[in-house]
């Protein structure tokens, strides 16, 4: 059953249109979608230890099988916005984790919890 993404967006497409709901759709709409799903992934962790949830992920099915439902919401909005503004999203990740290779060099912040603002980043790029 394995698929690529571009299998898995054809699905969401068909999915859509299957319905006819593209015509409710705006890129502003669709991300506003995405945002909403992931934060109902987030609140499935709200006001609670992370270590615990971690363990509780592991060993509850039910938790778990909540976390994959709202994990796959979020996908599956940001392959609607994808089809939406006719973009492939594979290329777009491999093109973004390019970007963070650069941003954050492994030899720089290998074991480091670090946080490289994006926008400072590409500042810098463009000055050197
Ligand atoms: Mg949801």
């Amino acid at each position: 059953m394995e698929k690529s993404v571009k299998e898995l967006a054809e699905v969401a497409k068909n999915f859509i249109d299957e319905r006819d709901w593209r015509q409710f759709q705006t890129s502003k709409d669709l991300a506003e979608d995405i945002s909403v799903e992931a934060n109902e992934l987030l609140e499935l962790f709200l006001w609670k230890d992370g270590k615990e949830l971690d363990e509780k992920a592991r060993e509850d099915s039910e938790f778990l099988q909540k976390i994959k439902n709202e994990t796959a919401d979020v996908f599956f909005g940001c392959l609607a916005l994808s089809d939406h503004l006719n973009f492939d999203l594979d290329e777009a990740f491999l093109s973004k984790i390019k970007q963070l290779e650069k941003r954050y060099d492994k030899e720089q912040v290998k074991g480091k919890s670090i946080k490289i603002d994006e926008k400072e980043w590409l500042e810098k790029q463009g000055k050197t």
